[in-house]
Order: C-alpha cells, then structure tokens, then sequence
C-alpha cells in the first residue's frame, strides 16, 4: 500500500443528526487532507439496519456543507461526488469473509441469542468477563454442513489469537498495548448476512488506501481487534488517532444533552455561523502552539497537525462558542 499520499475519511453511521465530536473529527479530517494535499472521503457507514434514522443521512450532509467540507471522491453523482455507502458494498465484504473461513482464520458460529444471552448473565453472575466463549470454533466442517442443512442461522466469527499481544501505535496516544487473550472473537458478518462496523471498516479502510484513521476514542477497545484483523489478511493499518471527548463545562462528566445542543443541526437552527462554530470546534482538542485564536479555514489547513492534539479531554463552552460566534 503506497502511504505516501494522505488519505482520510469521515465514516458517520446513519443513526442520527450529526453530533458535535462529529464534527470536530471531520473538520479535522478535512483540515489534514487540506493541509498535505491529500483527499478527504467521506462513506457512510449503514450496515445497521436497525439503528438506521431516515432522515439522519440529509442532516449529515447537510451539516457537513454547511460547515464547508466538502469531500473530494466517490461515486459520480452528475453534478459531484456522492458518499460511499457501506450498504452498496455487501458483495465485497462476504468475499473477504470468505477469504478468512477459507484460511481456517474465520469460522461459522450457529449460537443461538438465546444461548449467548445464557452465556453473558451466567458471567456476570460469576463476575467474570470472558465474552464468546469459542464454542464453535471447533465445528468441523461436517458438523457445520449439518448446521446448514438444518438451516440454522450462523454469523461469521474471527479467530482471535489466544495468546500473545497487539499493539496498537496511536498518533495522539502512543503505544496501546492489548493482551490478546482479553480480546473476544468478533462477529464479522451477521446472521442478517451485513457486515459488522468493525469487518466492513477494515475492509473499507484496506481498500479505500486510507493512511490516517481519525475517530472518537470509543473505539479504542476496537482497535485492537481491527489491527489483528488487518494482519490476518497480511495488509498494513492506517495510522490511528483517536479523539478525545468533550466534557461538560463544568468538567464533570461527558458532554451531554443536559448540557446543550450536541448536534450541528441545533446550532445551525440557533442560527450559529458556520465559521465560528468550525473555529470553536478546530481549538476543541487541538493548540496552534501560539496565543492566536481566530483561524479560517483556509488558515487552519495551513498549520493544522495531529501532533498538537490534546490527548486530555476538553471541557465544552457556550460562552466561548458565543464569543466566537460575536467574532465573526
Ligand atoms: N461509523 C463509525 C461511527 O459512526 C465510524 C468510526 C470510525 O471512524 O472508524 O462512529
């Protein structure tokens, strides 16, 4: 994979109004392809049928155009780019599946909801937390045609090292280090035939030659898996730096609903200027290393880098959004 050019994307899932960390994660997403020359990508990640919200999508684009970061590939549309859907890529994702079963580094799991459902409270009852506990990871594959015959619903589980550790370099974190025996064997396609987000992100990011994955540091946990999942089909991982999260302003908790609007589309309808909602948003988690606080876009593209990314959390401000807000 040529690591050479700079290749970023914004993967929301559909499954609400854009929120603020969002935001930030696209504008800086945006802010680095800008700034090396690279491309900025944006696909959507809908393979969650269950939690998918209609209407979050147009809000989504919407807010991220309203904010000026407009994506430079994808699909023609006649008139521009469209966003990449996961939901239009299922094909690719069974092949790699397929890939990993056919390797002996993937296996067919006929558990039963039920039976995973027994599983987790007789843990938690025990207080321990081993997750899957690789009952089938030993099927043969007799015992799995039987299975099938039978027409048993299955999901496609990763064969997760037993042993060993992972380690995961972060660009804002360092060196992660992660026992591999604490990690479960991941559902990598689901009984309803989608990908999961963690299986349809690496297969994506592989193909997609994204060099830098930038995301919420909610999928820290993640990560460890998705890099095993990388070597598992001997292809190299982006760069990962993960964002940390907004605190409320008083820097008690997590930034919440209590505290304010969360989402762009709230303060766009207050009637918040773009510019100073970017802005306020660029300052969030990351320092110009100088006093300077008023930044364009164009200006910010010109000095931004992930190494001055906080790796601490930040506290949220109205105040200051409003005084930037008067800024402009
Ligand atoms: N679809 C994930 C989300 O909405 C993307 C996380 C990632 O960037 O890998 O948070």
């Amino acid at each position: 994979q040529d690591q050479a050019e700079v290749r970023v994307r914004f993967a929301p899932s559909p499954t609400g109004y854009l929120h603020i960390g969002g935001a930030r994660t696209a504008i800086y997403d945006w802010l680095l392809a800008r700034r090396t020359g690279g491309k900025f990508l944006l696909r959507i990640e809908d393979t969650d049928r269950n939690r998918f919200v209609p209407d979050s999508l147009d809000d989504i684009l919407a807010s991220l155009r309203w904010l000026g970061l407009e994506w430079d590939e994808g699909p023609e549309t006649g008139g521009g780019y469209g966003p990449y859907f996961q939901s239009e890529r299922l094909d690719l994702y069974h092949q790699y599946a397929q890939q990993l079963v056919a390797e002996g580094k993937a296996y067919y799991c006929y558990c039963t909801s039920e039976r995973l459902q027994e599983l987790r409270k007789s843990q938690e009852n025990a207080k321990v937390q081993a997750g899957y506990d690789r009952l089938c990871r030993t099927l043969s594959a007799a015992e799995c045609e039987q299975r099938n015959q039978a027409g048993l619903r299955r999901v496609i589980r990763f064969k997760t090292p037993l042993s060993g550790r992972t380690v995961v370099k972060d660009l804002i974190r360092g060196e992660l280090v992660f026992e591999n025996e604490t990690l479960e064997d991941l559902v990598l396609i689901k009984s309803d035939g989608f990908p999961t987000y963690h299986f349809a992100n690496v297969v994506d990011d592989h193909l997609m030659k994204i060099s830098h994955v930038l995301r919420g540091d909610e999928w820290i946990a993640s990560t460890p898996v998705h890099v095993l999942l990388y070597e598992a089909f001997g292809w190299q991982p982006p760069q990962f730096a993960h964002l940390s999260i907004f605190l409320s302003p008083d820097g008690k908790g997590k930034l919440s609903k209590r505290h304010g609007a969360t989402s762009v589309k709230e303060y766009r309808e207050q009637g918040y200027l773009p510019e100073a909602l970017f802005n306020f948003l660029l300052l969030l988690g990351w320092n110009p290393g100088t006093e300077q606080e008023i930044f364009a876009k164009e200006e910010a593209a010109q000095v931004f880098g992930l190494d001055r990314v906080n790796a601490s959390p930040v506290k949220f401000s109205t105040d200051k959004l409003n005084w930037y807000n008067g800024v402009y």
